[in-house]
């Protein structure tokens, strides 16, 4: 079995040795080919000098969507606009003269236009052309009237909320799914680059099979582990299949691509989202009567329960999506009659009783720190009353909770340092932070970016992340924005270089 020394690599305070062999650290000490002897390596080892450069444990983003994050990449990005007349002025300067496909762009915000998106104003800017508008949340979906006419729809306001939105995007893909691999590939590449080596993938499609085909199209399949999750519509199938969470997705032959992409949890959803005002919570949202007054609770309790007793007695792992206070709640509550544990993704406003609930029933909080950045204004204005209960990320760790970070990408930048840095310091701008009760300590945050590990110990699987200096005297010297432009120098999985710099070794 072949190793790989890592020379001279910060641990800490001090500078040590540390051979990989077989997946995991195996050894960490001073000069260990002089303590070992060259013979005491394992055959082939490869050495690299590290110069110094501070080894961590590998970062994780515990919640993404790569099919989406691979196809925003290159869509056009209306992030910017401040009104939907804005948002269409953007795609149609985007665009050339050549009408014909499905149009896809990406990134409005609408929590705080004065005005509603509504098909019109696409037809107006863009007449004649198939547009679709995925809202930064991903639970709006805003189409032209040829859109609409394209995907068999009725031609109302072409506006479309939660599954009916998500069923939108699914069918709004131009490409192959042969080019859509290659692009979902490309974008573990980017994660790598970033010192990601593990992801939690939570698209809406058949995610099993569609990653054991790209581990089967490149050797060592994806850059990144991926636990492959799976929605509602799928779940019979799997437990047909007699699957279990962790175990190797079928069909992956070559043995280092199928270490790499394994069954991951079922994903449920209670509510919908902030930015569509449809998260479920205790209080109504300011203006809004009727029945949606409180959100939109996607998946009653009681069928709730049903769903997480079943997956949980089959050894699958639950991810449960809620947002709202009400929410959290229902999800805490289906944990505890179901007698089983999870994980809640989200969680971004818990009630102050509802806190100590994570820690006594085992729940992990899933939780995407950029969006209480980007969404500090929206629920000033929509959780008015309510936002000290909001991203209450100081508060889950103080209640004893397991927290573990994401990025909800394309939802916010696939970019463990961007969620590391919004962690320590809830502000983007020249703002002070928003409610810094609720933010987080370094430390606590760098391990919750990295499965609970906060530092590089014999035994440890050997994914791992290099980086110029310790990321507490970036934070000290430069602040968040110092982090969030941490450089990564070389990212390893199982000990296999997955991103290497040419500065490094
Ligand atoms: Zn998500």
């Amino acid at each position: 079995m072949s190793g790989l020394l890592l020379r001279h690599a910060r641990l800490g305070a001090a500078v040590r040795d540390v051979l990989l062999a077989g997946g995991r650290v195996v050894a960490v000490a001073d000069d260990l080919p002089t303590a070992r002897g060259l013979d005491g390596l394992p055959g082939g080892t490869a050495v690299v000098e590290m110069d110094g450069a501070t080894l961590l444990p590998g970062l994780r983003d515990e919640h993404v969507h790569l099919q989406q994050e691979a196809e925003n990449r290159r869509r056009i990005d209306v992030t910017a606009a401040r009104s939907p007349a804005e948002a269409a002025a953007l795609v149609a300067a985007a665009v050339g003269e050549d009408a014909g496909d499905l149009l896809v762009a990406r990134g409005f915000r609408d929590a705080l236009w004065t005005e509603p998106a509504d098909a019109a104003v696409l037809d107006a800017a863009l007449p004649g052309r198939p547009v679709v508008l995925v809202s930064a949340d991903l639970h709006t979906a805003w189409c032209s009237t040829p859109a609409l006419r394209r995907l068999g729809l009725p031609e109302d306001s072409g506006v479309l909320r939660e599954q009916e939105a998500m069923a939108v995007y699914a069918r709004a893909g131009q490409v192959s799914a042969d080019v859509l691999d290659g692009w979902v590939l490309e974008a573990t590449d980017a994660a790598a680059a970033r010192g990601v080596t593990a992801v939690v993938d939570l698209e809406y499609d058949d995610l099993l099979g569609a990653w054991a085909r790209r581990a089967r199209r490149r050797e060592g399949g994806p850059a990144v582990r991926v636990r492959a999750g799976f929605w509602e519509d799928h779940l019979e199938r799997v437990l047909a299949a007699g699957l279990r969470s962790g175990d190797p997705l079928p069909g992956v032959p070559d043995p280092v691509a199928a270490d790499r992409v394994r069954v991951g949890p079922l994903k449920l959803f209670v509510d919908g989202s902030l930015g569509t005002r449809t998260a479920y919570c205790h209080r109504p949202y300011p203006g809004v009567a009727g029945p949606e007054a409180h959100g939109v609770l996607r998946t009653p309790p009681d069928r709730l329960e049903e769903l997480l007793r079943r997956a949980g007695a089959h050894g699958l792992d639950l991810a449960v999506h809620a947002i709202g206070d009400r929410a959290t709640a229902i999800a805490l509550d289906g944990f505890a009659a179901a007698a089983c544990t999870g994980r809640i993704e989200h969680a971004q406003q818990v009630c102050p009783a509802d806190l100590p609930r994570f820690a006594e029933l085992g729940v992990v909080a899933s939780v995407q720190p950029r969006h209480a950045l980007d969404d500090r204004d929206a629920a000033d204005r929509h959780w008015s009353g309510a936002t000290g209960h909001a991203f209450p990320y100081g508060a889950l760790v103080a209640a004893g909770a397991e927290v573990v970070l994401g990025s909800d990408a394309p939802v916010a930048p696939l970019d463990p340092w961007d969620a590391v840095a919004s962690a320590v310091h809830r502000s983007l701008d020249e703002r002070g932070a928003w409610h810094p009760e609720h933010s987080l300590e370094l430390a606590v945050a760098l391990a919750a970016a990295s499965g609970g590990r906060r530092a590089v110990r014999v035994g440890d699987a050997a994914d791992l992340v290099v980086v110029p200096e310790p990321p507490a005297d970036v934070l000290a010297r430069d602040g968040a924005a110092g982090l969030r432009a941490t450089q990564v120098l070389g990212t390893l999985v199982a000990g296999r270089w997955t991103h290497r710099s040419a500065s490094l070794g």
